[in-house]
């Protein structure tokens, strides 16, 4: 490897952070934004800063939102009585596509994953614990990826909830097993959802 400017060797390593994407990739990316004007350069960045300064978690249900509430948590349409919890902001949005689903979410913000050093702790287990207190949900639906730290987490989130008298449900099989809510069609979504078993 040849001679790598500092400033151009920093902008390599904070783009091979990206999931998916190598060395290889990072340096294409870093090259274009240098081949950029100032002012689109300037632009990218704030859209960055923006992001993260302007969003946090929703105080409920974690998602990314700009208010103290989301909208879906502030809503007076929505059933408050049906939590579908997800593992990613980007699965609420698949949900919301089907444009069936009137209950409230949950972001899990991952899975647990014992290999991958992830507990309980590491996820937002606690506050989704915290909203079951008041007697006002009465299902909750585990609507996490088919994959192993998916079915692991569905698990014991249901083993928590069991107890507290609240039905624990699940998605019905007919998703792709190992593939993403994400990239799944709203049909197909909607099936899973309107099919759900009790766990
Ligand atoms: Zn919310």
């Amino acid at each position: 490897m040849g001679y790598t400017a500092a400033p151009l060797e920093k902008l390599i390593e904070q783009f091979s952070q990206f999931p998916g994407i190598g060395r290889k990739g990072a340096t294409r990316m870093a090259y274009q934004v240098l081949s950029m004007s100032d002012a689109d350069a300037a632009a990218l960045a704030e859209a960055i800063q923006n992001a993260h300064t302007r969003l946090h978690r929703c105080r409920v249900c974690q998602n990314y939102t700009e208010a103290e509430l989301c909208p879906i948590c502030s809503s007076a349409k929505r059933d408050r009585s049906t939590i579908c919890v997800v593992e990613t902001p980007r699965d609420v949005q698949a949900f919301e596509r089907t444009r069936e689903y009137h209950g409230l979410y949950h972001v899990l913000h991952g899975l647990i994953s014992p290999m991958d050093g992830i507990g309980a702790e590491q996820l937002s287990v606690k506050e989704l614990l915290a909203r079951l207190g008041s007697g006002e949900v009465k299902e909750v639906i585990m609507a996490m990826n088919p994959t192993v730290e998916g079915e692991a987490t569905a698990m014991y989130l249901a083993k928590l909830i069991k107890p507290l008298g609240i039905k624990t449900t699940r998605l019905a099989y007919g998703l792709p097993v190992g593939g993403s809510l994400e990239y799944t069609d709203e049909t197909t979504l909607y099936r899973a959802l309107s099919g759900r078993d009790e766990l």
